[in-house]
């Protein structure tokens, strides 16, 4: 049974089009580039993309996951491309970003999870683009060894994000195949390796959680020293995918934000239409400013 709560006012989606926004588009496209904002059908792509703001989606548009809130097909990985780091900086160049995301699909099916490709993408970008902050948006690298972790801290992200997307309790029916403990784990270690790297995590809400396991997660978060949190309500991409549970309201949004400031967060984005790359290069930016 798919019956779904209605789509409420506050969540209001700008058509996109007009000039940023085919421009970027345009970019995109010329370097062959996926961007999670297509894949996932972003609400906010209007808005992004009319800036310039696009997260990219390095190493295919197969996942060897299948997360139940997820539109990435799931199956068998392509090949990785070795040039793709020299286009992602080339767009990252063109559209003139302060201020990048990038993220990848989970590639169970390589050794290292990716992080070498991962560590020579942000090299390039640093290479042609010395001003651009950049954060990346990974896997969770379960079934990697962990040093593979290193190879990634080592390239120097200004911001490493990995999303625990929902509350423990929720992980068979929402996030099969990943740890809570073990994501928890992973920023941590990255906060270990190199305390000067800003850690970012996010979830979202609507999926059958409830306030105190929201909280909990908080306290989790700050215990590993992730230093910015993104909350956004989970909308369904195809009657395929997890149901909404409930639309949360304006309000209870504002509420989590409150206690998240409270718990300590440097930085938190808490919106309905609050995604984990939504407005991150100028949050980011408030931050280096004061
Ligand atoms: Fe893309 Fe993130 Fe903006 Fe969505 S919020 S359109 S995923 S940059
Ligand atoms: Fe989607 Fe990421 Fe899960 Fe793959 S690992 S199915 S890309 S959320």
């Amino acid at each position: 049974d798919n019956a779904q709560p209605k789509k409420p006012s506050w969540i209001r989606v700008k058509a996109p089009g007009g000039e940023g926004y085919n421009a970027t588009r345009r970019i995109l496209r010329e370097h062959n580039l996926s961007t999670v904002c297509e894949e996932a059908g972003c609400p906010n792509a209007g808005e992004c993309w009319s800036q310039g703001h696009a997260t990219m989606m390095i190493m295919g548009e197969i996942c060897t996951r299948g997360c139940t809130f997820c539109n990435v097909a799931t199956g068998k990985p392509d090949t990785l491309d070795a040039f793709e780091p020299g286009r992602v900086a080339d767009a990252v160049q063109k559209l003139g970003l302060n201020h990048v995301v990038i993220t990848s699909v989970d590639r169970d099916d390589l050794k290292d999870g990716g992080a070498e490709h991962f560590a020579q993408t942000i090299r390039a970008i640093r290479h042609r683009s010395p001003g651009t902050t950049i954060e990346i948006l990974t896997p969770d690298f379960l079934k990697c060894t962990d040093d593979v972790l290193e190879v990634v801290v080592d390239a120097r992200p200004d911001v490493f994000n990995h999303n625990l997307e929902t509350v423990p309790g929720l992980y068979p029916t929402v996030r099969p195949g990943a740890r809570y403990f073990h994501s928890l784990r992973l920023l941590q270690r990255v906060k270990e390796l190199d305390p000067t790297i800003f850690t970012k995590s996010g979830i979202m809400v609507g999926l059958g959680e409830d306030r105190q396991g929201v909280t909990q997660v908080m306290d989790d978060m700050r215990a590993a020293d992730i230093d910015f949190l993104t909350i956004g309500q989970y909308l369904q991409p195809t009657p395929k995918h997890h149901v909404v549970d409930r639309f949360v309201t304006p309000d209870e949004f504002k509420a989590y934000e409150k206690a998240a400031f409270g718990k300590g967060f440097l930085m938190v984005s808490a919106t309905p239409l609050t995604r984990s790359s939504y407005h991150a290069g100028d949050d980011f930016d408030r931050l280096r400013k004061a």
